[in-house]
């Protein structure tokens, strides 16, 4: 079994005294094949002190410079891109299929995106007598989930250090290869020391002492909403800036003389690819009651041909769910939707074979009070609830303490109206293509703050004003 015994702090890799591993499963197989070292809280007090010696040359730099860097990371990026996608593939259990496009490619998409917006950002303007600086806060505390393992870390990353932050990393336990990948290139690409750091640890144990830090100045979280509230009750104590993205109970309302084949693939694939592990899924389908049938019927043909198993074959769309703990707690709410009285259309169970593998998933007469309309699942269930009126479909998308995305397809004028009315950070009206420019992010439970572009940038910056 590959170990891993080091963490990224100070410019170089550095010995630990922790004894203490986590193991890395293989979760098509359930065989743990990597692990990895926790760090103590003496090593954390490290790569924080060495982020914080950092900050006040990286912020003063010119950020042109800082924006050179991010670009040698990217080209590190795109050099490693198959070492990346197989550990990938290996520790997230994410098909090959998906990976490219829907992993890498989306990272690779998302820095390019915010350099060319980053080119002609303005840190300092002119207001009446007024200078306006913008700059960074200080050292970023940056803890994230496992469902998108080098992007989410990107996406903090990418606008903490362009803004002038220096950032300690701490990713999440399923997938800390990604992470240990991506501090390879990171050193390879010569950022002066301090200025980005990785420790491995469980997330309450060195998450929690990371984020607690007086020396931090911003928690960045993505993750569940259950931990960021916690996250975002510590930041009070020493008034630490909170950016979070948490989960979502996304909607997709079909409307009356839209293409129904499309709403209906758009939503079963956010909760195909990726093992529907993916916070902007559109895991809730709005049809007219009417429709129904006719919905039911392109459900059972499109999930007729999708191939579940092995992740590493080509022709697999869905492979197992990260960990056993994320596969029974699908499987959970799959048990309380039928105690609750919706109906199994498709799928439904574990595959009796090794691994985490659970059928996709689809729910009819579905009320949106049920547990499975309510919750996030985090895995492939589609639910399916009918509406009478469209006033009734928006008042259904909108019952959610969530709000990070959503969509809509029907005649373009309605649906972009009805887009307008829905509470969520994100709509795509009749898939439109998303802007990696655009901002990410949710209203209500669903997070503070938003990524990406110019939008994420803001996020990591101070503003004064100097009156002369
Ligand atoms: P999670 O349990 O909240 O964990 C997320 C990260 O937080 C992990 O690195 C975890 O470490 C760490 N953590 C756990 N407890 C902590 C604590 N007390 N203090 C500091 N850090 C702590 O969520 P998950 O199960 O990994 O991910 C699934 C959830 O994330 C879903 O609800 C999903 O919607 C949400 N999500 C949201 C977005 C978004 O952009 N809005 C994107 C992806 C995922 P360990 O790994 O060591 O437990
Ligand atoms: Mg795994």
């Amino acid at each position: 079994m590959k170990s891993f015994d080091k963490l990224f702090y100070d410019g170089k890799w550095q010995t630990t005294n922790s004894t203490e591993y986590s193991e890395v499963i293989n979760s098509a197989t359930e065989e743990p094949f990597a692990k990895v070292v926790k760090a103590t809280h003496e090593d954390v007090d490290c790569a924080v002190a060495s982020a914080k010696s950092a900050f006040t040359k990286w912020n003063e730099r010119d950020p042109k410079e800082r924006a050179e860097y991010i670009q040698k990371i990217l080209t590190g990026i795109e050099e490693r891109r198959t070492e990346i996608e197989e550990t990938i593939i290996q520790e997230l259990g994410v098909s090959r299929q998906f990976v490219s496009k829907g992993q890498v490619d989306l990272s690779i998409n998302e820095i390019k995106a915010t350099l060319e917006e980053f080119e002609d950002f303005s840190f300092e303007e002119e207001l009446d007598n007024a200078t306006i600086i913008k700059e960074g806060f200080g050292v970023v505390a940056c803890v994230t989930p496992w469902n998108f393992p080098l992007n989410q870390i990107q996406r903090k990353i990418t606008p903490a250090l362009l803004a002038g932050n220096t950032v300690v990393v701490n990713p999440a336990s399923n997938t800390p290869l990604t992470a240990i990948l991506y501090a390879e290139i990171i050193e390879a690409a010569g950022l002066p020391k301090g200025v980005f750091n990785l420790i491995t640890g469980s997330g309450s144990d060195t998450g929690d002492y990371l984020t607690k830090h007086p020396d931090v100045s911003v928690v960045s979280f993505t993750g569940s909403t259950s931990v960021g509230k916690g996250l975002y009750e510590n930041a009070a104590t020493t008034v630490k800036k909170i950016v979070l993205e948490l989960g979502g109970k996304s909607p997709m309302i079909y409307l009356k003389g839209g293409d129904l084949q499309m709403a209906v693939e758009a939503a079963a694939s956010t909760v195909l690819d990726n093992q529907g592990q993916t916070c902007s899924a559109l895991s809730r389908l709005l049809v007219p009651k009417d429709d129904l049938e006719e919905t039911k019927h392109i459900i059972k043909k499109y999930y007729q041909d999708i191939v579940i198993g092995d992740p590493t074959q080509k022709e697999t769309r869905v492979g197992p769910m990260v960990s056993k703990d994320q596969m029974e707690r699908v499987l959970n709410y799959i048990q309380k939707g039928t105690e609750e009285g919706a109906q199994v259309l498709v799928g439904g169970h574990r595959l009796p074979d090794k691994g985490y593998f659970v059928e996709p998933t689809v729910f009819v007469n579905v009320d949106n009070q049920m547990t499975i309309a309510q919750e996030e699942i985090f895995g492939p269930v589609l639910v399916v609830i009918t509406y009478d009126s469209v006033e009734e479909a928006i008042q259904i998308a909108n019952d959610t303490i969530y709000g990070l995305s959503g969509a809509v397809v029907g005649p373009q004028e309605e649906a972009i109206a009805v887009a307008k009315k829905i509470r969520t950070g994100n709509v795509t009206v009749n898939g439109g293509d998303r802007s990696a420019k655009a901002p990410f992010g949710g209203y209500k439970q669903s997070g503070i703050g938003r990524e990406n572009g110019l939008f994420g940038l803001e996020d990591y910056l101070e503003v004064k004003a100097i009156f002369k």
